[in-house]
């Protein structure tokens, strides 16, 4: 903190020096013209009455002219006015001058941390990139993003996390050098600069690392551990191209080289390199993509069987969202999903896919229904159960139909609020399932909370039923718990007869996967529901027979 102090001064010293050595320079001429004319007026007045003064003393002669004698000690008076009027501005100056340097303390400050606010750390970056141009210095950018800050405010309140910056930036400060810029550019954003000789880039490196250790400490809150990680960017002056040489280009590349950090698994120092600035760019054109894709109607409905394991007979569909997108070709989820919920743009996908799922299966067999995913993002919007009650009306769709997916996630986010939204989306008729359980962490207990109708084991646990024990354990765990809360359970991810065998054991369990076919687009789906096969594809088992 003390370095930044230090560095914000600089930066704005040019124009403090030139505004307080105008004033007082001012007030220097006009003191100094005062005190001349007065010494002079002194002299000469003294001079006329000094002589009568000494002989009317002396006995000798009349005394001084009267007018004189005031007119002497009225310049005696002045003197003195004059002095102690001057030495009255000095100390008005001193004190003004201290209270703009607060004021321009905190107009380039963090209030919290003491460092650098995003605009002074941004000039102050300019004027040492200035200053590498000429010597054989290059500047490091650092940009430190804490990885979990925002579970630490919402778990343990604001004030923790107001005290878990503040312990960062003591940190900080204690890793880099005196000399470095540092700023705090964004809640929990931070960012230094610093010069370092480009030969030797280890002793970056080594402050890079003290940096991520340092953060990773624990920090004690009465009772509580808080622990929190941090994820940091590198990029150097010399990296930058020479036509594109400003302190927002370094920034901006020091940025993109800790967003690979963070996707790399965080808690990691990266330093920058073109192949990032691709990716990003990548990213970026896949976010407009998302952001346009949705009105011109790219993201489609494809839809996976499930089917009453003991039966063999269908009784619904999982929907699962594809991006049929014109640049990219067909799009996963798991690549569109997490990207949409981060711009904010999940809601709005969701709707769109849900709404054209719902026309499709207003088609199909009445007794069959649609499962839809839901992401633990739309479950923070208090208005997600009239939204979707809304598309159900729309559609003229019985609620009774409609199973919404959610994640074992969604229960560590806002438990009283997923429960009040799921609460009423049942009240009207909807049901509710527990997708990809077990991978989640979430308690027994927690459970209980929500109404959940059924729970559907993650696939990767089925999948490896056959060679792994442990899975086999764990499935047999998660239908007997089932069963026990009276809830009906779903197997994802049947690949092979042999895992579909084993899970027939299980009384009442429906399942899906690859082994009934891969999800189909609504076309495709109609064609074969209207070919009259109303139970699976062909019974997996049966056709082995
Ligand atoms: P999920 O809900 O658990 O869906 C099951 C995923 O497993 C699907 O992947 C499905 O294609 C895949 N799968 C099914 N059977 C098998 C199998 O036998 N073997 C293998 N290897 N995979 C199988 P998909 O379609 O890529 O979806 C991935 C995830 O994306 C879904 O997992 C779901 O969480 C999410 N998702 C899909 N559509 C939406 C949506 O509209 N909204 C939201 N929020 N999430 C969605
Ligand atoms: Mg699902
Ligand atoms: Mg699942």
């Amino acid at each position: 903190m003390g370095g930044s102090a230090v560095s914000a001064h600089g930066i704005n010293s040019m124009f403090w020096n030139t505004t307080q050595d105008n004033t007082r320079r001012q007030i220097d001429i006009v003191a100094l013209g005062i005190v001349t004319a007065s010494i002079l007026l002194f002299v000469a007045v003294g001079s006329a009455i000094g002589p009568s003064v000494v002989r009317s003393l002396s006995g000798g002669g009349p005394g001084p002219n009267a007018f004189l004698l005031n007119a002497f000690l009225l310049n005696i008076a002045i003197i003195i006015f004059g002095w102690s009027r001057y030495r009255e501005l000095c100390a008005e100056i001193a004190a003004r001058r201290q209270a703009e340097r607060e004021a321009l303390r905190m107009a380039s400050t963090d209030a919290m941390t003491g460092f650098l606010n995003r605009r002074s750390f941004d000039a102050g970056v300019a004027a040492l990139l200035a200053q590498t141009a000429a010597g054989n210095r290059s500047l490091a950018l650092v940009m430190i993003d804490l990885d979990n800050f925002k579970q630490v405010n919402d778990y343990n309140g604001h004030a923790v996390g107001d005290l878990l910056l503040r312990e960062c930036a003591r940190r900080m400060t204690a890793v880099f050098p005196a000399n470095a810029l540092i700023g705090r550019i964004g809640g929990d954003e931070f960012a230094a600069a610093l010069l370092f000789d480009p030969r030797r880039p280890g002793t970056m490196e080594r402050t890079a690392t003290a940096l991520v250790t340092a953060i990773a400490q624990p920090l004690q809150v009465g009772d509580v551990f808080i622990d929190t990680t941090a994820s940091v960017g590198l990029a150097r002056s010399d990296q930058l191209e020479a036509d594109h040489r400003d302190a927002a280009a370094l920034l901006d590349m020091a940025d993109v080289a800790m967003y690979h950090a963070k996707r790399q698994g965080r808690n990691a120092y990266a330093w920058f390199e073109p192949h990032m600035a691709d990716e990003m760019r990548f990213r970026s054109e896949l976010e407009q993509g998302i952001r346009e894709g949705i009105g011109r109607g790219e993201f489609v409905p494809f839809y996976e069987q499930q089917i009453d394991l003991m039966t063999g007979e269908l009784t619904g569909f999982e929907m699962l969202a594809r991006w049929d997108s014109p640049q990219f070709g067909l799009i996963a989820p798991d690549i569109f999903i997490p990207v949409a919920e981060e711009i904010g743009a999940i809601g709005d996908l969701s709707q769109s896919v849900i709404a054209q799922a719902l026309e499709d299966a207003r088609t199909w067999d009445s007794k069959l229904t649609l499962a839809v995913n839901i992401s633990p993002v739309q479950l923070r919007d208090p208005w997600f159960a009239q939204k979707l009650l809304h598309l159900l009306v729309d559609a003229n769709f019985p609620p009774q139909r409609l199973e919404i997916e959610i994640t074992e996630s969604c229960l560590h986010d806002n438990l009283a609020q997923v429960s009040a939204i799921v609460t009423s989306l049942k009240n009207q008729g909807v049901c509710v399932s527990l997708d990809d359980f077990g991978t989640g962490y979430s308690s027994i207990g927690q459970l209980r909370h929500i109404p959940f109708d059924r729970i559907k084991i993650d696939r990767s646990f089925v999948s490896r039923l056959i060679e792994d024990k442990d899975s086999a354990a764990i499935v047999r765990a998660i239908a007997v718990l089932g069963e026990g809360l009276d809830m009906p359970v779903t197997a994802e991810g049947i690949e092979t007869q042999d895992v579909l065998e084993h899970l027939r054991q299980f009384a009442g369990i429906t399942g899906q996967g690859y082994l009934y076919g891969r999800p189909r687009r609504a076309h495709e789906l109609s064609d074969w529901l209207e070919s009259g096969k109303p139970d699976a594809d062909e019974d997996p088992l049966a056709r082995r027979a």
